[in-house]
């Protein structure tokens, strides 16, 4: 499958799909392709390390298509692995709860160093809308998941 890489970086804004942050450089270069719709490929994760060398056949060939494709940073492609988007989303929203049983994350707290805030669970190329496209889309987005701009 031929992958143009600077056109996936562009999509949104250079941004990653998920998180928003900011893209390393335009080229794509430290960009991961992104699969909305996983291509699973059986891994235990037992064998998470031993997965890198021994590359597995596709578990759904069917969504190794351009269509499926999304720019994103390393960190959220990695930790999405092969999750479907809601699985994904679920795990995002329980980060605060992981957190909370780090010592340091609790010193954190108790000190004032951090301040936690609640994530609307929306991805980014989710309320992503397009410069030309400003006007039309954020009035239909903001109607149809009640979120004003
Ligand atoms: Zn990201």
């Amino acid at each position: 499958m031929k992958v143009d890489r600077k056109q996936i970086h562009a999509m949104y804004g250079g941004r990653c799909c998920y998180c928003g942050n900011l893209l390393k450089d335009e080229t794509g270069k430290h960009m991961h392709v992104e699969h909305l719709l996983p291509v699973q490929r059986n891994m235990p994760k037992s064998k998470w390390k031993s997965y890198w060398k021994e590359y597995k056949p596709c578990e759904n060939p069917e969504n190794e298509n351009v269509k499926n494709l999304m720019p994103s940073c390393p960190k959220c492609n990695i930790i999405k692995n092969s999750l479907p988007l809601e699985q994904f989303r679920e795990m995002i929203k329980d980060t605060i709860r992981q957190c909370e049983r780090q010592t340091s994350y609790q010193r954190a707290l108790r000190f004032g160093m951090i301040e936690v805030k609640e994530w609307d669970g929306v991805f980014y190329f989710e309320k992503y809308v397009k410069p030309e496209n400003i006007e039309t889309t954020s009035k239909k987005y903001s109607k149809n998941l009640k979120i004003s701009f």
